[in-house]
């Protein structure tokens, strides 16, 4: 089963592809997590994509794509993965097309979490993240069991640098710029399933668990 979560950020693709992966028993592949561990280990890698990520623009194609397609070449991929963060824009898109294509493959599902603007920022400002496991938590909505303690791994949790509002807007812009544009593209391959976002994780969970089968 081979998934892509659609989404403004903050809509909840982390949080939602996490239980996709434990309930489906597949792989989650966020492109984020694996910049963020790169920055945390002063990689090279790192050092180039922090500048971007830090201004909320994207990290060029030429740095994302061969990345993420080692990644998903990986033994563990072989029976599908989850994809957060990936693809962003349409010529990443098409690169993970043609990619499939020559494997005889395509990817099944593409939901899309739909989350208004407004309720964007707010969210953003209360997120908490693991650097080490990925995970994130919301102060108010999802809050974790011992304050700023990750639940999954025991790590502290931290704030990150492009979570800011001004970060978020920016973030917001490039969304709809440059990422939006791939509903259309899902669409046309008769993959794209909305859900919507506003609702609890339970709740939302429980929508793409309909999309995909018990
Ligand atoms: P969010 O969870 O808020 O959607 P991510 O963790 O997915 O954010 O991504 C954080 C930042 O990493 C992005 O703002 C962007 O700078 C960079 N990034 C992640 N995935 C990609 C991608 N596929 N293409 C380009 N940049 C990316
Ligand atoms: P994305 O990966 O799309 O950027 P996250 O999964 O990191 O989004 O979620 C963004 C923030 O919103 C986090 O603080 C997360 O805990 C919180 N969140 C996720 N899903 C919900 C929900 N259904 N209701 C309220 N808050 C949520
Ligand atoms: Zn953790």
């Amino acid at each position: 089963m081979k998934i892509i979560m659609l989404g403004a950020p903050g809509a909840g693709k982390g949080t939602q592809a996490k239980m996709i992966a434990d309930k489906y028993q597949i792989p989650h592949v966020s492109t984020g997590d694996i910049f963020r561990a790169n920055i945390k280990n002063g990689t090279e890698l790192g050092k180039k994509a922090k500048t971007y990520m830090d201004a909320g623009e994207l990290v060029p194609d030429e740095l994302t794509v061969d990345l993420l397609m080692d990644r998903i070449s990986q033994p563990d991929c072989a029976n599908g993965y989850v994809l957060d963060g990936f693809p962003r824009t349409i010529p990443q898109a098409e690169c993970l097309e043609k990619a499939l294509e020559e494997r005889q493959e395509a990817v099944d599902f593409a939901i899309d979490v739909e989350v208004p603007d407004d309720s964007i920022i707010k969210r953003m400002s209360g997120r908490r993240a693991c650097l080490n496991c990925g995970a994130t938590y919301h102060i108010v909505h999802i809050p974790t069991k011992v304050e700023g303690i990750c639940d999954r791994c025991g790590s502290p949790l931290v704030l990150r640098d492009d979570d800011r509002p001004e970060t978020v807007k920016n973030r917001l812009a490039v969304y709809h710029q440059q990422t939006r544009p791939l509903i259309d593209f899902y669409s046309s391959r008769k993959v794209l399933h909305e859900v919507d976002g506003t609702q609890s994780m339970e709740k939302v969970f429980a929508d793409i668990v309909k999309v995909l089968g018990e």
